[in-house]
């Protein structure tokens, strides 16, 4: 399985590519985790990326591709969570697939209006333990601390301003992503308002009619 999860920021991306990753046993790779622990190494190219990270502004596409190439090797079965952002993006992922002679199943748009998004992000939390992420009412942190112990802990980047300047850069720039994948007869497109499962279901679906 070879797809992308498509989507705006708080559509379900994370938390749907987790669930199919426990239940496929397929890669989970997230753009944003790995610029994330980029940062926290504290190496000269994660200083670099914290400046674009905490503005939420897309890094340069040469930075981005080189950080998430290296994470294809070696995997027969992945979810792209994060990328590609652009059409740029998309190029070098399709120049990246064939070296590894590789083709991509699929694409899943996940769907919801940006008012549902804001709300989303303003409750997302997310484990320092496990980086797991969770929402204060849709789907809290466990109690138990065995299953995960926390603390959980608002993004950084989730304040309004960066949210607001991240979904416009989405619609500008990712968005148009859903054409281009259509073009290619890739595209299939997720109700992402509904409870986490029903869209796990839906996603799952799309999955069994592209692979
Ligand atoms: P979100 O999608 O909610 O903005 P992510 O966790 O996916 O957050 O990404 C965090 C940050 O990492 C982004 O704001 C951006 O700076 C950077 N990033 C992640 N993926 C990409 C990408 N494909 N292209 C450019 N920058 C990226
Ligand atoms: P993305 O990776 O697309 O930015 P996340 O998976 O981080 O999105 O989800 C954003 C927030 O919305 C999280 O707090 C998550 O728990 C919550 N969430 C995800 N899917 C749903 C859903 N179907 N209904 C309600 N809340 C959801």
């Amino acid at each position: 399985m070879k797809i992308i999860l498509l989507g705006p920021q708080g559509a379900g991306k994370g938390t749907q590519a987790s669930r199919l990753s426990e239940r496929t046993g397929a890669k989970h790779i997230a753009t944003g985790d790995i610029v994330r622990a980029e940062i926290k190494s504290g190496s000269d190219l994660g200083k670099k990326v914290q400046e674009y990270n905490d503005r939420g502004d897309l890094v340069p596409d040469e930075i981005i591709v080189e950080m998430f190439k290296p994470h294809l090797d070696g995997a027969d079965s992945w979810i792209l969570d994060g990328f590609p952002r652009n059409e740029s993006q998309a190029k070098a992922l399709e120049e990246a697939l064939e070296e590894l002679g590789l083709e991509l199943d699929g694409v899943i748009a996940l769907e919801a209006s940006d008012q549902e998004l804001v709300e989303r992000l303003s409750g997302r939390r997310q484990s320092e333990a496990t980086g797991k992420t969770y929402h204060i009412q849709h789907d809290p942190p466990p109690e138990d601390s065995d299953r995960d112990p926390g603390p959980f802990v608002q993004r950084k980047d989730d304040t309004e301003e960066s949210i607001k300047n991240r979904l416009n850069i989405y619609h500008k720039q990712t968005e148009p992503l859903k054409d281009y994948y259509a073009e290619r007869d890739l595209l299939t497109t997720v109700d992402a308002t509904q409870a986490i499962e029903s869209v796990t279901k839906d996603v799952l679906a799309a999955v069994g009619e592209k692979v």
